[in-house]
C-alpha cells in the first residue's frame, strides 16, 4: 500500500473548524486506501504568540527554553487532529518529533535533521492508524528538544517522506508556487513545475511558501514536493528536476528582517564567532577592498540585541544596519545569462527611490539589499516588467 506524507501549515489548522476540515481531507485519503502520515504546524499565529510571551518574561530567553516553549505549539495541533480523526472513525495517533524519530544536531532554534528513525511511525501505520507528527521539532543526541527554524514543518515532512519512501504533499493557503507572493503582487502566475535549485533560491530570498532547507532535503533525496492548497483546488506546483539553462524568470521576491553587518577584513573571524555563539547564521558573506559584508536573516535569532552588543564588543569597527534592512531578488536561469537582470533590479530600486546597499548576481539569482519598506514596490515593478510584460 502506498504511503503519503501530508503536511498542513499553521493557516490550515488555525481554528477548530479548520482542524475538522483537515481531518476530513486526511480521512478521505485514508479511506482511499493510502497509508497517511500527517505533519502539522502550530495553529495560526501560535508560534509568534509563544515567542512574544517569552519576550515578556525575558528580553533574551535561552534558546533551549525557547525550544521547549515553541514545540508546545505543534503538540496542540497534533493532539487535536488525532481527536478529530478518531471522531470521524479513523484510528489515529499523534507523536512529537522525538517520538517519531526526528534526530537533529544540538543547534537550538535552527537545528538540522541528521537522521530519521521512524520505528514507531511504521508500527502504527502497519496497524492501520493515521500517524500525526508534530512538525518543526526533533531531539538531539543528548535528548534535548530542538526546533528546526521558522517554517521548519516543511522540512519535517520532506525528511519523513524520504525516510518512509512516501509521496510528499505540502498543503497551505495557496495552491502552489507563484511567480510572486500573491499578497504582494496582483495576479501572479502559478508555476506547474519548478526545479529544486530555483525553489531553493526563491525560498532563501524570502518566498515563505516552502522552506529552503526542506527543498534542499528534497533535492538531496530525490523527493518531489507537491505544493497544494488545503481548500479544494486541484491545482498544484511540483518541485522536482534541475534548473535548465534558458531565459526564464521563475519568480520575484522580497525579504525583510535582515541585518547587514560590515566589518574590516581582519575582524571577520571574530565577528562570525560572536554571531554564531548567539545562533546568528549568515545567508551571505562577501569581502573586498579590506571590508567584509555579512548578511544575517534574523528570523531564528532570538537574542539579537545581545548578539549585536557582543559583536560590537568583539569588533568595535563593525557597522550594523538592522533597522529596516531587506532585499529584493529575481530568481531563474535568466540571471546567469548576462548583466541585464542585475541592471533591471538596480533600475527598479532607483525608480522606487532606493539606492542598492549591496548587490549579488549568481547563475540563478540576482539580489539587491535595500530598505525592507521599499522592497514590495520594487517587486511589483520587476514582476510587471520581467513576468507580465515578458508574455
Ligand atoms: P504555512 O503556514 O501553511 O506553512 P506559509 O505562510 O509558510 O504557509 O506559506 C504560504 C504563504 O507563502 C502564502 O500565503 C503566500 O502569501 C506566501 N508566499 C510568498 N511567496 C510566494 C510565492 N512565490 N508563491 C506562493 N506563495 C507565496
Ligand atoms: N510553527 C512553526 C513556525 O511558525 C513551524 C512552521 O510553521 O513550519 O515557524
Ligand atoms: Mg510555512
Amino acid at each position: 500500500m502506498n504511503v503519503v506524507v501530508q503536511k498542513f501549515g499553521g493557516s490550515s489548522v488555525a481554528d477548530v473548524e479548520k482542524v475538522r476540515k483537515v481531518a476530513e481531507r486526511v480521512a478521505a485519503a485514508s479511506r482511499d486506501g493510502r497509508r497517511v502520515c500527517v505533519v502539522v504546524s502550530a495553529m495560526g499565529k501560535t508560534t509568534d504568540e509563544l515567542l512574544a510571551l517569552a519576550k515578556r518574561i525575558s528580553p533574551s530567553p535561552a534558546r533551549r527554553e525557547l525550544d521547549m516553549l515553541l514545540t508546545a505549539g505543534e503538540r496542540i495541533s497534533m493532539a487535536l487532529l488525532a481527536m478529530a480523526l478518531e471522531d470521524l472513525g479513523v484510528p489515529a495517533v499523534s507523536f512529537t518529533g522525538s517520538q517519531a524519530g526526528i534526530l537533529t544536531d544540538e543547534m537550538h532554534a535552527s537545528a538540522r535533521i541528521v537522521e530519521v528513525r521512524p520505528v514507531r511511525v511504521w508500527e502504527e501505520l502497519d496497524r492501520g492508524r493515521v500517524v500525526i507528527v508534530a512538525g518543526f521539532q526533533g531531539v538531539s543526541p543528548r535528548k534535548e528538544v530542538t526546533t528546526l527554524g521558522r517554517g521548519g514543518s516543511d522540512t519535517t515532512a520532506v525528511a519523513l517522506a524520504a525516510s518512509l519512501g512516501a509521496d510528499c504533499e505540502i498543503y497551505s493557503d495557496v495552491d502552489g508556487v507563484y511567480t510572486a507572493d500573491p499578497r504582494v503582487v496582483t495576479g501572479p502566475r502559478r508555476l506547474d513545475e519548478i526545479s529544486y535549485e530555483e525553489m531553493q533560491e526563491l525560498a532563501r530570498a524570502g518566498a515563505k511558501v516552502l522552506n529552503a532547507e526542506a527543498v534542499e532535503f528534497a533535492r538531496e533525496k530525490g523527493i518531489a514536493i507537491h505544493a497544494r492548497a488545503t481548500s479544494g483546488s486541484t491545482a498544484e506546483t511540483v518541485v522536482r528536476g534541475h534548473a535548465a539553462p534558458g531565459g526564464r524568470v521563475a519568480g520575484v521576491t522580497s525579504q525583510k528582517g535582515l541585518a547587514l553587518v560590515e566589518v574590516p577584513w581582519g575582524g571577520l573571524e571574530a565577528a562570525l564567532g560572536a554571531l554564531s555563539r548567539r545562533g546568528a547564521i549568515p545567508s551571505e558573506v562577501a569581502a573586498h577592498g579590506g571590508r567584509a559584508l555579512v548578511v544575517l536573516p534574523l528570523d531564528n535569532v532570538h537574542e539579537w540585541t545581545v548578539a549585536r552588543g557582543e559583536l560590537v564588543a568583539a569588533v568595535p569597527d563593525a557597522a550594523v544596519d538592522d533597522r529596516d534592512a531587506g532585499s529584493v531578488s529575481v530568481v531563474g536561469a535568466r540571471a546567469g545569462a548576462g548583466p541585464g537582470l542585475l541592471l533591471d533590479v538596480v533600475a527598479a530600486l532607483r525608480e522606487v527611490g532606493e539606492e542598492p546597499r549591496a548587490l549579488l548576481a549568481g547563475p540563478l539569482r540576482v539580489t539587491a539589499w535595500c530598505a525592507a519598506a521599499r522592497a514590495p514596490d520594487a517587486v511589483r515593478l520587476l514582476h510587471r516588467r520581467l513576468v507580465e510584460e515578458a508574455g
